[in-house]
């Protein structure tokens, strides 16, 4: 009883920081601008496709693998997580056994995943530490970035280790019953069935406890990190943009004005609608939601910029560091905001985080978004900061002011009148003629 108690106590304490860090998270969402989602059956399958069977990690065979296994155990061992809850409230154990033939194959999988997660884990530490693998570097990852990541390696890997001994001792402990449903705890677990009971039971429940307080850690501090993306990238994948990755949005304000312009009559439902507070973004708070749901599910492993042709020849332009300054600007003006809707730092994304510099070497070839594992849009949050320096501030490079002034006077992009745009083909008419 007295365990069930302190259970209990830490269960309510973990969710309420839980329920807190979450709550902020949706409220910095809804300072956000709104996104439609049409095609919903669409979505599911593309979050399948690459969530789920994760199409794009397979595309490197080996480590795709190994990321793959982590994904799939995490899945599974999460059932395993929900069972010790129920178990450390209910006193019982193995309170879901009633699922019958699931639960055993779920407890069967488990155990296998437990190894399987733990030797990737392992992987991925050598290769951070002795590999000094290029994509882990970059202006943008500071030493932070770097220990984040190996903090929650080591949490996942204390995870792993104690769910191990657990499955272990388990099966030491009740040998006959249990056989088939460690099959790989079993084969270790032989070594020490002769030892007392006493010592099984407090070998377990210490693996128990510890198991159970890194789950508590690690869900809390999974919103304060980059692996928030382990609640995020199922959900973002499922919001990735479903047309092809070159073509860009219209701008539905400007849209709207044209439409004015070719009938009036449009006037009256132009009226309706709330005037345009800013074309293109400026600051953290002018995306839309599922852009800044794509920060927050960055895992900063670098293989946007990996790719990045601006990247590679030098420029400043990183689309890891986009994603990484959006999601850090959101933290430093959202609480502010939160109090204040007109609240201004005399800051902005633009410029204090992301510069023209890194904004105009973009070449929009897209590449990033193809090569991202959970389909982040960087793109699509360039061109609208781009937007906004043409519209806002008519601030575009010089070589494409003299293109906006063609169009203008021209109607096309060169600097010749309309008049003469057929004196190329002046002597092929006259020959017909
Ligand atoms: S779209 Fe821009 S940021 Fe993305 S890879 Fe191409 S040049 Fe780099
Ligand atoms: S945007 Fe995607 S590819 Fe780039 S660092 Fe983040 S998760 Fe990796």
């Amino acid at each position: 009883m007295q365990k069930q108690i302190i259970f209990i106590l830490l269960l309510i304490i973990s969710f309420g920081i839980l329920a807190y860090s979450l709550k902020r998270i949706f409220l910095f969402i809804r300072l956000t601008k709104p996104f439609k989602i049409e095609h919903i059956g669409r979505h599911i399958i593309e979050m399948f496709k690459v969530a789920f069977f994760q199409t794009k990690i397979f595309r490197r065979p080996v480590l795709g693998l190994m990321h793959a296994f982590v994904f799939w155990g995490f899945c599974i061992i999460l059932f395993g997580s929900l069972e010790l809850m129920i178990d450390g409230v209910s006193g019982y154990e193995k309170s879901l056994s009633f699922l019958g033939f699931i639960y055993n194959i779920l407890i069967i999988s488990g155990d296998v995943f437990a190894w399987l997660v733990l030797i990737a884990i392992c992987v991925f530490f050598a290769r951070r530490v002795f590999l000094h693998v290029k994509r882990f570097s970059g202006i943008e990852m500071k030493h932070k970035s770097h220990q984040d990541a190996n903090f929650a390696l080591s949490l996942i890997f204390v995870l792993m280790v104690t769910l191990i001994w657990m499955n272990i001792l388990s099966y030491s402990m009740h040998p006959a019953e249990y056989k088939l449903l460690y099959p790989i705890g079993s084969l270790f677990g032989e070594f020490f069935v002769t030892l007392s009971p006493a010592l099984l039971k407090t070998g377990f429940e210490i693996n128990w406890w510890t198991h159970i307080i890194i789950i508590f850690v690690f869900m809390n501090v999974l919103p304060y990190s980059k692996h928030f993306h382990v609640f995020m990238s199922v959900p973002n994948v499922f919001l990735s943009r479903l047309e092809p990755l070159g073509k860009l949005p219209n701008m539905d304000n400007i849209t709207k004005e044209i439409k004015i312009m070719m009938n009036p009559d449009t006037y009256v439902e132009a009226d309706q609608n709330p005037p345009v507070e800013r074309f293109g973004v400026k600051d953290a708070e002018d995306v839309t939601w599922k852009t800044y749901l794509d920060s927050l599910s960055c895992t900063e492993c670098g293989r946007c910029t990996s790719v990045c042709p601006a990247n590679i020849t030098g420029k400043k332009l990183s689309p890891r560091k986009v994603m990484m300054d959006l999601r850090a600007r959101m933290k430093e003006k959202g609480p502010s905001l939160l109090k204040d809707k007109l609240y201004d730092d005399k800051k902005s994304l633009l410029r204090d985080y992301i510069t023209t510099e890194e904004l105009w070497a973009c070449t929009t070839c897209n590449a990033c978004a193809k090569e991202c594992p959970i389909n982040i849009n960087h793109p699509i949050l360039i061109m609208e900061m781009r937007r906004y320096l043409v519209m806002e501030e008519s601030a575009a490079p010089s070589g494409l002011n003299t293109i906006f002034a063609n169009i203008e006077n021209n109607g096309a992009p060169w600097q010749f009148s309309p008049e003469d745009r057929l004196l190329w083909a002046k002597d092929i008419v006259r020959i017909r003629t």
